[in-house]
C-alpha cells in the first residue's frame, strides 16, 4: 500500500503533467529555503514542461544572487492564464503577496511547505512539519518525479536546507537531513563557494547595522528574553536594507541565558516586522500566531501595524506570557 506522502506526491505530479501554464510562486521577504526550493523545482519541471514560470513577489536578497537560474524570478502580467499554481515554503496565502492574484485565478493549487502553522490552502497539500526545510520536501518530490537531480538543482537545494537549519544546527535537523545533504554533495556542488556566498559575504553596512542593533539590545526576565530594534533611521545611517537585518535575531538567541530572542524591524512608521527565535522550550510560532503571523516552534514572525514603541510593548507582553 502506498504511503500517504506518496499518494499526495502522485497527485501533484499528475497535476503538473496535465497542466500547461505553470507558475511557481515565491513569498514576501524570500529566504534561502524559499528561493532555493523554488529554483530547484523550476529546473525540474522545466525538463518536462515548456511553460513554467517563477513569480517574484519581493526583492531577492543579494546573498542569493549567485544561485543558478536566479534570473527566472520575474514579475508577470496578472492577466496571464494560470493552470497550476505552486506555492513553496508559505504557510498561508498572505505570505504570497501579489502572488495571490495568480493563485485566485489558478485552476489548481499545490502547496508544498514545512511550517506547523500551514493552513492547507492548496488543492494538494504536501505539508510536512517534520521536514527541516521545504528544500527537503522538494528534494523528495523531484525524485518522485523521476528526474535526475543535477549539480545546479543540488546547489539550490543545499542552499535551502543549509540556511533553514542554521547550517545543520537547529533542532529541525535530522539524520535524513544529513542523508539528503550528502546525496546533494555527491552531485559535485562547490560547497566552499556556496558557503562563502551564504555566510562569509556580509557587507560592511550590514556589519555596522548589526553592531548598533546588538549594542542596544534589551534584556528581560533575568536575561531569558532579548529584544532589539532596527529603525528606518538606523538603516539610513548605515545605508543598509531590510535584508541586512538577516541574522541579527539568531545572534541574540545565541547568547547563553536567552530562551526567546526578538527583533523588531521598522518597515515604515506604522508597519513593524517582528522576528522571533527560541532555543529550548518556548513555542514562538504560538506568539507569532497571536499577531496573525506564523512559522515554526523555534523560528517565527509576524507584522504589527503600529508604531515601533507600541509594537515592542505588546510583543514583550505576549513573550512574557509564554513563560507563565
Ligand atoms: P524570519 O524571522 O526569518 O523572517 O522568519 C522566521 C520564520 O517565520 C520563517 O519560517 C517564516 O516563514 C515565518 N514567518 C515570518 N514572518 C511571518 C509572517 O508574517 N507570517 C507567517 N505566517 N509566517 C512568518
Ligand atoms: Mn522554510
Amino acid at each position: 500500500m502506498k504511503h500517504n506522502l506518496e499518494l499526495l506526491m502522485d497527485q501533484a505530479v499528475e497535476l503538473i503533467n496535465k497542466s500547461e501554464n505553470i507558475y511557481i510562486c515565491s513569498h514576501v521577504q524570500p529566504d534561502g529555503d524559499n528561493i532555493g526550493s523554488t529554483l530547484a523545482l523550476y529546473m525540474a519541471i522545466k525538463k518536462k514542461k515548456e511553460k513554467v514560470n517563477v513569480i517574484k513577489v519581493d526583492d531577492i536578497p543579494s546573498d542569493y544572487q549567485f544561485l543558478p537560474d536566479i534570473q527566472a524570478f520575474k514579475e508577470h502580467d496578472t492577466n496571464s492564464p494560470v493552470d497550476l499554481f505552486i506555492s513553496l515554503d508559505s504557510s498561508d496565502v498572505e505570505r504570497l503577496g501579489q502572488g495571490n492574484e495568480f493563485l485566485k485565478k489558478a485552476k489548481k493549487v499545490i502547496n508544498i511547505d514545512h511550517h506547523v502553522t500551514n493552513d492547507n490552502f492548496g488543492d494538494v497539500n504536501i505539508v510536512l512539519p517534520s521536514a527541516s526545510a521545504t528544500g527537503e520536501i522538494v528534494y523528495k518530490f523531484i525524485k518522485h518525479m523521476n528526474i535526475h537531480i543535477d549539480k545546479d538543482m543540488a546547489t539550490c537545494l543545499y542552499t535551502a536546507i543549509s540556511t533553514d537549519t542554521g547550517r545543520f544546527m537547529y533542532s529541525n535537523t535530522t539524520y535524513e537531513t544529513h542523508i539528503i545533504a550528502s546525496e546533494l554533495l555527491k552531485t559535485g556542488i562547490d560547497l566552499n563557494s556556496i558557503n562563502i556566498y551564504l555566510y562569509q559575504n556580509r557587507s560592511v553596512e550590514r556589519t555596522r547595522l548589526f553592531l548598533d542593533a546588538l549594542y542596544n539590545m534589551e534584556l528581560y526576565l533575568d536575561g531569558k528574553v532579548g529584544m532589539a530594534i532596527v529603525t528606518q533611521q538606523m538603516m539610513d545611517k548605515y545605508n543598509a536594507k531590510l535584508e541586512d537585518t538577516e541574522g541579527i535575531v539568531s545572534f541574540i538567541r545565541d547568547t547563553g541565558p536567552i530562551e526567546v530572542a526578538c527583533l523588531l524591524k521598522e518597515i515604515s512608521e506604522e508597519e513593524i516586522k517582528v522576528s522571533f527565535r527560541s532555543k529550548k522550550y518556548v513555542d514562538v510560532s504560538k506568539i507569532a500566531l497571536e499577531f496573525g503571523g506564523g512559522g515554526h516552534i523555534r523560528a517565527a514572525g509576524c507584522t504589527i501595524y503600529d508604531t515601533i514603541d507600541n509594537a515592542k510593548n505588546i510583543v514583550l507582553d505576549e513573550i512574557l506570557k509564554s513563560f507563565r
